[in-house]
């Protein structure tokens, strides 16, 4: 054994989060995409099964009321509160991201003070988040500045009425300073819009702490929902009694069932809600949930950061020099829970990785992203997908 697989076997047995991966159907091969597609909990497919034959064979419209699935929308959304440092009933869990960002950049710009007709968004965000907050603009009469997180401070001004920023850069793996950034949207006199996708689950957020207006995530990343599992909609309280949703459904209603041609919206984080929920894939997300019990977010971003620091150390002492130059920050305040390497035949690359048991994924054109979801991935996995890149681009048909 080379010092590092020691090194790697050491650390996994002194890792308190070892015993949460047989929570999840795994197999020999290392998974490195829990950041585009979580695995799955072991329970789920039997409560899943459940809900099929009982809650929906058997019951049927009972089951709205009877199996709680009226109110899972906010229910779920309570179970995601603590992961991403939320007092409860501020979330509502529905519809996707895309449709998220939607809700969000539209009610922003309506809380936002008159007058004011720019939206800063990301200039490297994640494409939809871009391509939603172009077509909200428009809409409510906005101009969209794109701009790099880094030069937000200086793009903020008497004119900007909402800033929409991505947690973790979904490319690079870098992190964006939540806290600060917010405290200056503020400072600005205007909204700040986080999309959590990348980090909701991989590392503290703290949305309450530090006066996050509105945010959006998915759950089918580090939450493990299932694929196309429903995102969530975070309001912060102070904002719920005014937040203006541009997609004002039935569900939403204060009184959905009196079924009324004029619109009240609904108290709460429910005033998130549009149509009718997506129950088969909720109750999936519900229940693959059940894996935070006790589960403390520090904990993860410790092993996260121990994850990728150890990754990062193992590709340095066995890639050949050159090949790969790592994207991700070094700094732990500025990385996420990824590492993504830039690599000249990456396609290739990642064709042979996957190949031979290391999934990761690729961003067009040069980017190998091999994601780390501490509640499954352990320091042996980082390792052997070290040796196996550095083996790939030592060889001689990569
Ligand atoms: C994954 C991801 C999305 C996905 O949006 P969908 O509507 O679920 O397809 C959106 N934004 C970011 C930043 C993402 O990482």
């Amino acid at each position: 054994m080379s010092d590092l697989q020691e090194r790697a076997k050491a650390l996994d047995s002194a890792d308190e989060l070892a015993p949460l991966r047989d929570l999840f159907v795994l197999d020999d091969t290392v998974y490195l995409d829990g950041n585009s597609l979580g695995a799955l909990p072991r329970h789920v497919p039997a409560r899943l099964q459940e809900v099929l034959t009982r809650e929906w064979g058997e019951l049927r419209i009972r089951s709205w009321d009877e199996s709680g699935w009226w109110t899972a929308p906010e229910r779920i959304g309570d179970r995601i509160a603590p992961i991403v440092g939320a007092a409860a009933g501020q979330i509502v869990v529905g519809d996707s991201t895309s449709v998220n960002v939607f809700k969000a950049v539209v009610a922003a710009s309506r809380l936002a003070p008159e007058g004011r007709d720019e939206i800063l968004v990301d200039a490297h965000t994640f494409p939809t988040d871009g391509y939603i907050a172009g077509s909200a603009a428009r809409m409510t009469g906005h101009r969209i500045v794109p701009v790099a997180p880094a030069d937000v401070l200086d793009a903020l001004g008497p004119r900007t009425a909402a800033v929409l920023l991505n947690h973790v850069d979904f490319r690079t793996g870098r992190l964006h300073d939540l806290p600060g950034l917010t405290a200056a949207v503020h400072a600005a006199g205007a909204v700040a819009v986080w999309d959590l996708c990348h980090s909701a689950g991989a590392l503290p957020v703290g949305l309450d702490e530090h006066g996050v207006d509105l945010a959006v995530g998915c759950t089918y990343k580090y939450l493990n929902g299932g694929p196309g599992s429903p995102a969530y909609l975070y309001v912060a309280e102070r904002h719920q009694a005014v937040f203006d949703s541009p997609l004002p459904g039935w569900t939403s209603h204060a009184d959905p069932f009196a079924m009324t041609p004029g619109y009240a919206p609904a108290e709460g984080a429910v005033r998130g809600r549009v149509g009718t929920p997506d129950i088969l894939s909720m109750l999936a997300l519900e229940a693959s949930l059940d894996v935070w019990d006790g589960v403390g977010v520090q904990a993860v971003r410790a092993k996260s950061l121990a994850l990728t620091d150890f990754f990062l150390e193992c590709v340095e002492a066995y890639a050949p020099e050159g090949r790969v130059t790592s994207l991700t920050p070094a700094a732990h305040g500025e990385r996420g829970s990824q590492v993504a390497l830039r690599c000249e035949d990456a396609e290739a690359v990642m064709s042979a990785l996957i190949a031979r048991g290391v999934v990761g994924d690729l961003r067009r054109p040069d980017v190998l992203r091999f994601g780390f979801t501490p509640l499954y991935v352990g320091f042996a996995d980082a390792e052997r997908a070290a040796r196996v890149l550095a083996e790939i681009l030592t060889g001689p048909s990569a």
